[in-house]
């Protein structure tokens, strides 16, 4: 019932695909189809969600195995892991490393993306995650940049390799917002961290996003989530 759908990331210098998100999609045979806000706070309760949270990884793996195969180009995904994810009745660190292991995937395609919010109640834990995943060797990425309230706290005590900028700013692109947002790109580019906009729907957000340093665009403007074959077929150009 599970699928995974991806959504690309455009490096805005070259307006080249640089990589996708990887996203949760349930296909119930009584619902179906069912979008993540239907279905990961539930897997959360229950912590049952690190079990998704890896069948997307093992996804992604096997179709990169495909086309490795094939002789194509593999481009990196970030994928989602929960807060719950620590809390499960697995290592999810082993686990993690079980997959990358199994089928002969090079840690710089998989990257970990992990929200701001996680970081509120559980902030010892989740330095000792970002400590222990960047050990093993991957990048951490921190989603919905700038949709809580301790923002600035969490870039001094965690070293994220990428911010992603929450959709909220572009959602309300207001001069006001527009000044948030060039100001985090400014701000990251002086700590050496890259950064993504979400939710990039039209050119006009696209240009201003160029213009203030701005290192990765994903949304609407040009795909929204899909299946790897559909995903790898539209972006043929960008590649
Ligand atoms: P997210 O990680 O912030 O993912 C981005 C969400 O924004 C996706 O919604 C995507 O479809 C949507 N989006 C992308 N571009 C645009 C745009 O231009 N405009 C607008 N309005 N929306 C855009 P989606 O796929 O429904 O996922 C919702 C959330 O569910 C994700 O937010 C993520 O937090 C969570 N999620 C999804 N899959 C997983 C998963 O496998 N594991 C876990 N733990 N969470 C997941
Ligand atoms: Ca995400
Ligand atoms: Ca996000």
């Amino acid at each position: 019932w599970h699928d995974v759908y991806y959504q690309p990331l455009i490096d805005i210098k070259s307006g080249k695909l640089a990589e996708f998100e990887a996203l949760s999609r349930w296909i119930d045979p009584i619902y179906g189809f069912l979008t993540p806000d239907q279905f990961i706070v539930p897997l959360e309760d229950s912590r049952l969600v690190y079990k998704m949270d890896l069948n997307v990884l093992r996804s992604f793996a096997k179709d990169a195995q495909v086309q490795l195969s094939q002789g194509q180009k593999v481009y990196p995904i970030s994928f989602n892991s929960s807060r719950t994810d620590l809390e499960a009745s697995i290592n999810i660190y082993e686990e993690i490393e079980k997959i990358v292991h199994d089928y002969h995937l090079s840690k710089d395609l998989v990257h970990i993306e992990i929200t701001e919010s996680a970081l509120n109640d559980s902030s010892e834990k989740m330095k000792e995650a970002l400590h222990h995943f960047h050990e093993l060797g991957y990048e951490v990425w921190m989603d919905d940049f700038g949709s809580g309230y301790s923002s600035l706290n969490v870039l001094k005590d965690y070293h994220f390799d990428v911010l992603k900028i929450d959709m909220v700013f572009l959602r309300h692109f207001d001069e006001r917002s527009q000044t948030i947002i060039a100001s985090i790109c400014e701000m990251a580019n002086h700590l050496g961290i890259r950064t993504v906009a979400e939710g990039v729907e039209t050119q006009q957000q696209f240009d201003f996003l160029k213009k203030v340093g701005c290192t990765y665009a994903q949304g609407y403007l040009f795909s929204k989530p899909l299946p790897f074959d559909e995903i790898t077929i539209k972006m043929q150009s960008l590649m």
